[in-house]
Protein backbone atom coordinates (compact mmCIF):
# COMPACT_ATOMS: atom_id res chain seq x y z
CA UNK A 1 0.00 0.00 0.00
CA UNK A 2 1.33 3.51 -1.11
CA UNK A 3 1.44 5.96 1.48
CA UNK A 4 0.89 9.43 -0.56
CA UNK A 5 2.46 11.48 1.82
CA UNK A 6 5.64 9.20 1.32
CA UNK A 7 5.19 9.19 -2.11
CA UNK A 8 5.40 13.29 -1.96
CA UNK A 9 8.64 13.42 0.16
CA UNK A 10 10.12 11.29 -2.75
CA UNK A 11 9.67 14.04 -5.25
CA UNK A 12 10.41 16.62 -3.11
CA UNK A 13 13.68 14.51 -2.52
CA UNK A 14 14.73 14.11 -6.61
CA UNK A 15 13.25 17.92 -7.18
CA UNK A 16 15.99 18.69 -4.59
CA UNK A 17 18.67 16.92 -5.45
CA UNK A 18 18.05 18.06 -9.56
CA UNK A 19 18.32 22.14 -8.19
CA UNK A 20 20.92 21.57 -5.28
CA UNK A 21 20.66 25.28 -4.65
CA UNK A 22 17.18 24.71 -3.21
CA UNK A 23 19.33 24.11 -0.48
CA UNK A 24 18.81 21.45 2.36
CA UNK A 25 17.48 23.65 4.90
CA UNK A 26 14.61 25.11 2.58
CA UNK A 27 13.82 21.14 1.85
CA UNK A 28 13.63 20.68 5.56
CA UNK A 29 11.13 23.08 5.85
CA UNK A 30 9.17 21.68 2.80
CA UNK A 31 8.92 18.22 4.42
CA UNK A 32 6.93 19.19 7.72
CA UNK A 33 3.49 21.35 7.22
CA UNK A 34 2.71 24.73 9.67
CA UNK A 35 -0.25 22.54 11.16
CA UNK A 36 -1.77 19.96 11.08
CA UNK A 37 -4.62 19.27 12.54
CA UNK A 38 -7.13 16.71 13.90
CA UNK A 39 -10.71 17.09 15.25
CA UNK A 40 -13.74 15.41 16.56
CA UNK A 41 -16.90 15.95 15.25
CA UNK A 42 -20.02 14.13 17.37
CA UNK A 43 -23.01 14.17 14.73
CA UNK A 44 -26.72 13.66 16.12
CA UNK A 45 -27.75 10.73 13.73
CA UNK A 46 -31.37 10.66 12.60
CA UNK A 47 -32.07 7.10 15.03
CA UNK A 48 -31.32 9.54 17.96
CA UNK A 49 -27.58 8.13 18.37
CA UNK A 50 -24.44 10.15 18.79
CA UNK A 51 -21.65 9.30 16.14
CA UNK A 52 -18.19 10.79 16.24
CA UNK A 53 -16.22 11.56 13.31
CA UNK A 54 -12.84 12.19 12.74
CA UNK A 55 -11.62 15.14 10.74
CA UNK A 56 -8.44 16.93 9.65
CA UNK A 57 -7.53 20.23 8.16
CA UNK A 58 -3.56 20.64 7.38
CA UNK A 59 -2.14 23.85 7.03
CA UNK A 60 1.13 23.30 4.81
CA UNK A 61 2.46 26.56 4.00
CA UNK A 62 1.22 30.15 3.42
CA UNK A 63 4.78 31.47 2.04
CA UNK A 64 2.66 32.62 -0.88
CA UNK A 65 -0.46 33.59 0.70
CA UNK A 66 -3.70 32.08 2.61
CA UNK A 67 -3.52 28.39 3.24
CA UNK A 68 -6.50 27.05 0.17
CA UNK A 69 -7.38 23.81 -0.70
CA UNK A 70 -10.27 21.43 -0.74
CA UNK A 71 -12.41 18.96 1.83
CA UNK A 72 -12.82 15.77 1.22
CA UNK A 73 -15.47 13.39 2.38
CA UNK A 74 -14.24 9.54 1.99
CA UNK A 75 -13.87 6.16 3.87
CA UNK A 76 -9.86 5.76 3.16
CA UNK A 77 -9.21 9.65 3.82
CA UNK A 78 -6.74 9.81 6.74
CA UNK A 79 -4.22 12.13 7.68
CA UNK A 80 -1.37 10.95 5.59
CA UNK A 81 -3.45 11.53 2.57
CA UNK A 82 -4.66 14.73 3.34
CA UNK A 83 -0.98 16.03 4.36
CA UNK A 84 0.41 14.69 0.95
CA UNK A 85 -2.71 17.26 -1.07
CA UNK A 86 -1.97 19.83 1.24
CA UNK A 87 1.75 19.46 0.20
CA UNK A 88 0.74 19.44 -3.66
CA UNK A 89 -1.77 21.88 -2.95
CA UNK A 90 1.18 24.71 -1.60
CA UNK A 91 3.41 23.89 -4.80
CA UNK A 92 -0.25 23.61 -7.16
CA UNK A 93 -1.02 27.54 -6.04
CA UNK A 94 2.93 28.46 -6.54
CA UNK A 95 2.84 26.88 -10.03
CA UNK A 96 -0.43 29.04 -10.34
CA UNK A 97 0.84 31.62 -9.94
CA UNK A 98 -1.79 32.54 -7.35
CA UNK A 99 -1.17 34.66 -4.11
CA UNK A 100 -2.37 31.60 -1.72
CA UNK A 101 -0.59 28.85 0.38
CA UNK A 102 -1.73 25.43 0.45
CA UNK A 103 -3.66 23.16 2.69
CA UNK A 104 -6.17 20.39 2.50
CA UNK A 105 -9.21 18.91 4.63
CA UNK A 106 -11.20 16.07 5.22
CA UNK A 107 -13.12 13.45 7.08
CA UNK A 108 -13.19 9.89 7.36
CA UNK A 109 -16.96 8.89 5.78
CA UNK A 110 -18.23 7.06 3.37
CA UNK A 111 -21.06 9.87 2.58
CA UNK A 112 -23.60 7.88 0.55
CA UNK A 113 -24.47 6.33 4.14
CA UNK A 114 -25.74 9.21 5.40
CA UNK A 115 -28.87 11.21 5.20
CA UNK A 116 -29.24 14.64 4.12
CA UNK A 117 -29.48 15.85 7.24
CA UNK A 118 -26.80 14.10 8.76
CA UNK A 119 -24.09 15.23 5.82
CA UNK A 120 -25.63 19.08 7.05
CA UNK A 121 -24.68 18.66 10.86
CA UNK A 122 -21.65 16.82 10.11
CA UNK A 123 -20.38 19.21 7.38
CA UNK A 124 -21.30 22.40 10.16
CA UNK A 125 -19.62 20.74 12.67
CA UNK A 126 -15.92 20.24 10.68
CA UNK A 127 -16.30 24.37 10.39
CA UNK A 128 -17.59 24.69 13.92
CA UNK A 129 -14.81 22.75 15.51
CA UNK A 130 -12.31 24.91 12.72
CA UNK A 131 -13.50 28.39 12.53
CA UNK A 132 -10.75 29.61 14.56
CA UNK A 133 -8.07 28.52 11.96
CA UNK A 134 -10.16 29.62 9.15
CA UNK A 135 -10.85 32.91 7.24
CA UNK A 136 -10.50 34.69 4.23
CA UNK A 137 -6.74 36.04 5.14
CA UNK A 138 -5.95 32.68 7.27
CA UNK A 139 -7.27 29.52 5.16
CA UNK A 140 -9.71 28.93 2.71
CA UNK A 141 -11.52 25.39 1.94
CA UNK A 142 -13.12 24.39 -1.21
CA UNK A 143 -14.92 20.96 -2.74
CA UNK A 144 -12.76 18.03 -3.31
CA UNK A 145 -13.98 14.43 -3.51
CA UNK A 146 -17.83 13.96 -2.53
CA UNK A 147 -17.43 18.01 -1.15
CA UNK A 148 -20.39 19.92 -2.90
CA UNK A 149 -21.59 23.44 -3.65
CA UNK A 150 -24.26 22.83 -1.10
CA UNK A 151 -21.36 21.81 1.68
CA UNK A 152 -19.52 24.65 1.34
CA UNK A 153 -22.87 27.02 1.85
CA UNK A 154 -23.12 25.24 4.71
CA UNK A 155 -19.98 25.40 6.29
CA UNK A 156 -19.81 28.76 4.87
CA UNK A 157 -23.10 29.69 6.76
CA UNK A 158 -21.64 27.90 9.82
CA UNK A 159 -18.31 29.77 9.75
CA UNK A 160 -20.43 33.14 9.28
CA UNK A 161 -22.69 33.02 12.37
CA UNK A 162 -19.85 32.13 14.23
CA UNK A 163 -17.40 34.75 13.33
CA UNK A 164 -19.26 37.60 11.89
CA UNK A 165 -17.52 37.50 8.81
CA UNK A 166 -19.43 39.00 6.44
CA UNK A 167 -17.45 38.56 2.84
CA UNK A 168 -17.93 35.46 2.22
CA UNK A 169 -14.81 34.64 1.27
CA UNK A 170 -13.84 32.24 3.30
CA UNK A 171 -15.18 29.26 1.47
CA UNK A 172 -15.29 28.87 -2.48
CA UNK A 173 -16.81 26.11 -4.65
CA UNK A 174 -20.13 27.79 -3.54
CA UNK A 175 -23.15 27.89 -5.96
CA UNK A 176 -23.03 30.95 -8.31
CA UNK A 177 -26.26 32.11 -6.39
CA UNK A 178 -24.54 32.02 -3.08
CA UNK A 179 -21.24 33.78 -4.19
CA UNK A 180 -19.97 31.40 -6.06
CA UNK A 181 -18.12 32.07 -9.50
CA UNK A 182 -18.87 31.21 -12.74
CA UNK A 183 -17.14 28.82 -14.11
CA UNK A 184 -15.83 27.22 -11.08
CA UNK A 185 -18.22 23.65 -11.69
CA UNK A 186 -16.01 22.88 -14.56
CA UNK A 187 -12.70 24.65 -14.37
CA UNK A 188 -10.54 21.46 -13.67
CA UNK A 189 -11.87 19.48 -16.53
CA UNK A 190 -11.38 23.04 -18.67
CA UNK A 191 -7.57 24.13 -16.89
CA UNK A 192 -6.85 20.32 -17.52
CA UNK A 193 -7.89 21.35 -21.45
CA UNK A 194 -6.23 24.58 -21.73
CA UNK A 195 -2.96 23.24 -20.49
CA UNK A 196 -3.10 20.21 -22.90
CA UNK A 197 -3.81 22.38 -25.50
CA UNK A 198 -0.60 24.52 -24.53
CA UNK A 199 1.59 21.38 -24.97
CA UNK A 200 0.14 19.28 -27.05
CA UNK A 201 2.65 19.76 -30.22
CA UNK A 202 5.71 20.06 -28.12
CA UNK A 203 4.52 16.52 -26.92
CA UNK A 204 4.22 15.08 -30.61
CA UNK A 205 0.10 14.92 -30.42
CA UNK A 206 -1.91 14.87 -33.29
CA UNK A 207 -4.48 17.71 -34.02
CA UNK A 208 -7.21 15.47 -32.72
CA UNK A 209 -6.23 13.06 -30.25
CA UNK A 210 -7.74 9.60 -28.78
CA UNK A 211 -8.28 9.48 -24.90
CA UNK A 212 -9.08 7.62 -22.44
CA UNK A 213 -10.66 8.52 -18.92
CA UNK A 214 -10.58 6.94 -15.64
CA UNK A 215 -13.16 8.13 -13.16
CA UNK A 216 -16.30 10.11 -14.66
CA UNK A 217 -17.08 12.49 -11.48
CA UNK A 218 -16.85 16.43 -11.20
CA UNK A 219 -13.47 16.28 -13.07
CA UNK A 220 -13.81 13.46 -15.41
CA UNK A 221 -17.14 14.09 -16.76
CA UNK A 222 -16.22 17.56 -17.64
CA UNK A 223 -13.29 16.80 -19.33
CA UNK A 224 -14.39 14.42 -21.03
CA UNK A 225 -17.42 16.96 -22.42
CA UNK A 226 -14.47 19.54 -23.10
CA UNK A 227 -12.48 17.26 -24.74
CA UNK A 228 -15.37 15.91 -27.15
CA UNK A 229 -16.68 19.76 -27.65
CA UNK A 230 -13.08 20.20 -28.94
CA UNK A 231 -13.27 17.52 -31.48
CA UNK A 232 -11.06 15.02 -29.68
CA UNK A 233 -12.72 11.29 -29.51
CA UNK A 234 -13.38 9.61 -26.04
CA UNK A 235 -12.57 5.96 -26.37
CA UNK A 236 -13.03 4.99 -22.98
CA UNK A 237 -14.01 6.24 -19.49
CA UNK A 238 -14.33 4.29 -16.48
CA UNK A 239 -16.12 4.78 -12.33
CA UNK A 240 -15.51 3.19 -9.27
CA UNK A 241 -17.91 0.10 -10.82
CA UNK A 242 -16.06 0.01 -13.90
CA UNK A 243 -15.52 1.15 -17.45
CA UNK A 244 -16.78 0.73 -21.21
CA UNK A 245 -14.60 1.10 -24.34
CA UNK A 246 -15.72 2.42 -28.21
CA UNK A 247 -13.24 2.52 -30.54
CA UNK A 248 -15.69 5.36 -32.59
CA UNK A 249 -15.83 7.44 -29.70
CA UNK A 250 -18.31 7.81 -26.63
CA UNK A 251 -21.72 10.40 -26.79
CA UNK A 252 -20.86 11.80 -23.19
CA UNK A 253 -24.58 13.37 -23.00
CA UNK A 254 -25.76 10.27 -23.67
CA UNK A 255 -23.51 8.35 -21.35
CA UNK A 256 -24.22 10.48 -18.37
CA UNK A 257 -27.99 10.21 -18.96
CA UNK A 258 -27.75 6.53 -19.00
CA UNK A 259 -25.57 6.43 -15.85
CA UNK A 260 -28.24 8.71 -14.27
CA UNK A 261 -30.91 6.60 -15.23
CA UNK A 262 -29.17 2.80 -14.68
CA UNK A 263 -26.77 4.08 -11.78
CA UNK A 264 -23.44 2.92 -13.79
CA UNK A 265 -21.55 3.12 -17.33
CA UNK A 266 -21.97 -0.49 -18.09
CA UNK A 267 -23.77 -1.97 -20.99
CA UNK A 268 -23.67 1.88 -22.48
CA UNK A 269 -25.27 0.80 -26.11
CA UNK A 270 -22.80 0.03 -28.53
CA UNK A 271 -19.68 0.24 -26.43
CA UNK A 272 -17.94 -2.53 -24.47
CA UNK A 273 -17.51 -3.01 -20.71
CA UNK A 274 -14.19 -3.09 -19.39
CA UNK A 275 -12.32 -3.19 -16.04
CA UNK A 276 -10.44 -0.07 -14.60
CA UNK A 277 -7.38 -1.89 -14.99
CA UNK A 278 -7.92 -2.40 -18.48
CA UNK A 279 -8.64 1.38 -19.13
CA UNK A 280 -5.01 2.27 -17.84
CA UNK A 281 -3.48 -0.04 -20.20
CA UNK A 282 -5.35 0.85 -23.19
CA UNK A 283 -3.59 1.94 -26.69
CA UNK A 284 -4.52 5.91 -26.94
CA UNK A 285 -3.12 9.53 -27.35
CA UNK A 286 -4.04 10.69 -23.61
CA UNK A 287 -4.68 8.61 -20.99
CA UNK A 288 -6.59 10.63 -18.02
CA UNK A 289 -6.80 9.55 -14.61
CA UNK A 290 -9.33 11.42 -12.75
CA UNK A 291 -10.30 9.58 -9.82
CA UNK A 292 -7.77 8.79 -6.73
CA UNK A 293 -3.86 8.49 -6.25
CA UNK A 294 -2.24 5.42 -6.67
CA UNK A 295 -3.54 4.00 -10.09
CA UNK A 296 -0.48 4.15 -12.27
CA UNK A 297 1.98 2.35 -10.31
CA UNK A 298 5.21 -0.16 -10.59
CA UNK A 299 2.59 -3.19 -10.98
CA UNK A 300 0.66 -1.91 -14.26
CA UNK A 301 3.32 1.39 -15.54
CA UNK A 302 5.23 -1.17 -17.94
CA UNK A 303 1.78 -1.93 -19.19
CA UNK A 304 0.81 2.15 -19.85
CA UNK A 305 0.55 2.40 -24.05
CA UNK A 306 -0.79 6.12 -23.60
CA UNK A 307 1.55 8.17 -25.76
CA UNK A 308 1.41 10.65 -22.72
CA UNK A 309 -0.33 10.85 -19.29
CA UNK A 310 -2.29 13.96 -18.20
CA UNK A 311 -3.24 13.97 -14.31
CA UNK A 312 -6.08 15.18 -13.85
CA UNK A 313 -6.25 13.59 -10.51
CA UNK A 314 -4.17 14.36 -7.47
CA UNK A 315 -1.09 11.89 -7.00
CA UNK A 316 -2.23 9.00 -9.63
CA UNK A 317 1.19 8.11 -10.12
CA UNK A 318 3.43 6.76 -8.10
CA UNK A 319 7.01 7.79 -7.79
CA UNK A 320 8.49 4.21 -8.97
CA UNK A 321 5.42 4.19 -12.26
CA UNK A 322 7.04 7.89 -12.58
CA UNK A 323 10.58 6.98 -13.43
CA UNK A 324 9.39 3.36 -15.67
CA UNK A 325 7.00 5.77 -18.13
CA UNK A 326 9.71 8.53 -18.06
CA UNK A 327 12.19 5.40 -19.42
CA UNK A 328 9.21 4.25 -22.19
CA UNK A 329 9.44 7.85 -22.97
CA UNK A 330 5.47 8.71 -21.78
CA UNK A 331 5.39 11.82 -20.67
CA UNK A 332 3.51 12.41 -17.90
CA UNK A 333 1.66 16.33 -17.27
CA UNK A 334 1.70 16.26 -13.86
CA UNK A 335 -1.55 16.72 -11.08
CA UNK A 336 0.00 20.18 -10.09
CA UNK A 337 -0.26 21.82 -13.53
CA UNK A 338 -2.63 19.87 -15.31
CA UNK A 339 -5.34 20.04 -12.49
CA UNK A 340 -4.57 23.56 -11.10
CA UNK A 341 -7.43 25.17 -12.91
CA UNK A 342 -9.58 24.71 -10.13
CA UNK A 343 -7.44 26.25 -7.59
CA UNK A 344 -7.34 28.73 -9.95
CA UNK A 345 -10.73 30.07 -10.14
CA UNK A 346 -11.09 28.85 -6.35
CA UNK A 347 -8.86 32.00 -6.43
CA UNK A 348 -11.02 34.19 -8.80
CA UNK A 349 -13.96 33.35 -6.41
CA UNK A 350 -12.47 34.75 -3.01
CA UNK A 351 -10.95 37.46 -5.19
CA UNK A 352 -14.51 38.56 -6.42
CA UNK A 353 -16.17 38.16 -2.72
CA UNK A 354 -13.32 40.16 -1.58
CA UNK A 355 -13.87 43.06 -4.01
CA UNK A 356 -17.61 42.47 -4.09
CA UNK A 357 -17.74 41.60 -8.05
CA UNK A 358 -19.10 39.34 -10.46
CA UNK A 359 -17.44 38.30 -13.32
CA UNK A 360 -18.86 37.05 -16.05
CA UNK A 361 -18.31 33.22 -17.45
CA UNK A 362 -16.33 34.69 -20.68
CA UNK A 363 -14.22 36.25 -18.18
CA UNK A 364 -13.20 33.78 -15.95
CA UNK A 365 -12.52 31.10 -18.81
CA UNK A 366 -10.15 34.42 -20.66
CA UNK A 367 -8.31 34.57 -17.21
CA UNK A 368 -7.94 31.21 -16.43
CA UNK A 369 -6.64 30.48 -20.01
CA UNK A 370 -3.82 33.39 -19.33
CA UNK A 371 -2.79 31.86 -16.20
CA UNK A 372 -2.74 28.31 -17.14
CA UNK A 373 -0.55 28.98 -20.68
CA UNK A 374 1.35 30.61 -18.60
CA UNK A 375 1.94 28.59 -16.20
CA UNK A 376 2.64 25.57 -19.15
CA UNK A 377 5.06 27.33 -20.88
CA UNK A 378 7.46 28.11 -17.38
CA UNK A 379 7.07 24.64 -16.55
CA UNK A 380 7.88 23.04 -20.44
CA UNK A 381 10.89 25.58 -20.42
CA UNK A 382 12.21 24.63 -16.92
CA UNK A 383 11.91 20.80 -17.68
CA UNK A 384 13.99 21.43 -20.63
CA UNK A 385 16.73 23.30 -18.64
CA UNK A 386 17.64 20.86 -16.36
CA UNK A 387 16.88 17.68 -18.87
CA UNK A 388 14.04 16.64 -16.66
CA UNK A 389 10.41 15.45 -16.56
CA UNK A 390 7.51 17.62 -16.54
CA UNK A 391 6.51 16.68 -12.89
CA UNK A 392 10.15 17.90 -12.27
CA UNK A 393 9.98 20.85 -14.05
CA UNK A 394 6.75 21.59 -11.97
CA UNK A 395 8.29 21.16 -8.88
CA UNK A 396 11.24 23.26 -9.34
CA UNK A 397 9.05 26.41 -10.67
CA UNK A 398 6.79 25.92 -7.60
CA UNK A 399 9.69 25.39 -5.07
CA UNK A 400 12.01 28.32 -6.59
CA UNK A 401 8.82 30.51 -6.25
CA UNK A 402 8.33 29.29 -2.23
CA UNK A 403 11.88 29.48 -1.48
CA UNK A 404 11.87 33.36 -2.88
CA UNK A 405 9.25 34.57 -1.05
CA UNK A 406 10.29 32.80 2.81
CA UNK A 407 10.92 34.71 5.40
CA UNK A 408 11.08 37.76 2.98
P1 LIG B 1 -15.69 13.00 -7.67
O1 LIG B 1 -16.03 12.39 -6.39
O2 LIG B 1 -16.66 13.94 -8.30
O3 LIG B 1 -15.36 11.86 -8.77
C1 LIG B 1 -14.51 10.77 -8.55
C2 LIG B 1 -14.79 9.76 -9.65
O4 LIG B 1 -13.85 8.69 -9.56
C3 LIG B 1 -16.17 9.11 -9.57
O5 LIG B 1 -16.70 9.00 -10.88
C4 LIG B 1 -15.88 7.71 -9.01
O6 LIG B 1 -16.85 6.75 -9.43
C5 LIG B 1 -14.54 7.47 -9.69
N1 LIG B 1 -13.76 6.38 -9.10
C6 LIG B 1 -13.57 6.06 -7.80
N2 LIG B 1 -12.77 5.00 -7.70
C7 LIG B 1 -12.44 4.64 -8.96
C8 LIG B 1 -11.64 3.64 -9.52
N3 LIG B 1 -11.00 2.75 -8.77
N4 LIG B 1 -11.54 3.59 -10.87
C9 LIG B 1 -12.18 4.47 -11.64
N5 LIG B 1 -12.93 5.45 -11.18
C10 LIG B 1 -13.07 5.53 -9.86
O7 LIG B 1 -14.27 13.73 -7.49
P2 LIG B 1 -13.63 14.85 -8.39
O8 LIG B 1 -13.89 16.17 -7.77
O9 LIG B 1 -13.96 14.60 -9.81
O10 LIG B 1 -12.07 14.55 -8.13
C11 LIG B 1 -11.35 13.55 -8.84
C12 LIG B 1 -9.87 13.78 -8.64
O11 LIG B 1 -9.52 15.08 -9.11
C13 LIG B 1 -9.38 13.72 -7.19
O12 LIG B 1 -8.08 13.20 -7.16
C14 LIG B 1 -9.36 15.19 -6.78
O13 LIG B 1 -8.48 15.44 -5.70
C15 LIG B 1 -8.87 15.80 -8.07
N6 LIG B 1 -9.15 17.23 -8.20
C16 LIG B 1 -10.43 17.69 -8.12
C17 LIG B 1 -10.66 19.05 -8.29
C18 LIG B 1 -12.04 19.61 -8.32
O14 LIG B 1 -12.19 20.79 -8.68
N7 LIG B 1 -13.08 18.85 -8.03
C19 LIG B 1 -9.59 19.93 -8.49
C20 LIG B 1 -8.29 19.42 -8.57
C21 LIG B 1 -8.10 18.06 -8.42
Amino acid sequence: MHNPFENAMTQLEKAAQINKNLGAEFIAEMRVPDRDIRISIPVRMDNGALKIFEGYRVQYNNTLGPYKGGIRYHSETDINEVKALAFWMTLKCSVAGLPMGGGKGGITVEPRNLSKGELERLSRGWAQKLADVLGPQKDVPAPDVNTTPEIMTWMNDEFMKITGEKTGASFTGKPVDKGGSEGRDSATGLGGYYVFETLREKLRLPEKCNVAIQGFGNVGSHAAEIFVQNGHTVIAISDSKGGIYDADGLDITKLSEHKKTTGSLANFPKSENISNEKLLELECDVLIPAAFENQITEANAENVKARVVLELANGPTTPEADEILFKKDIPVVPDILANSGGVTVSYFEWDQNLKGEHWSEAEVFEKLKGHLENASEKILAKSLEYNTSLRMGAFLVALERIKENMHA
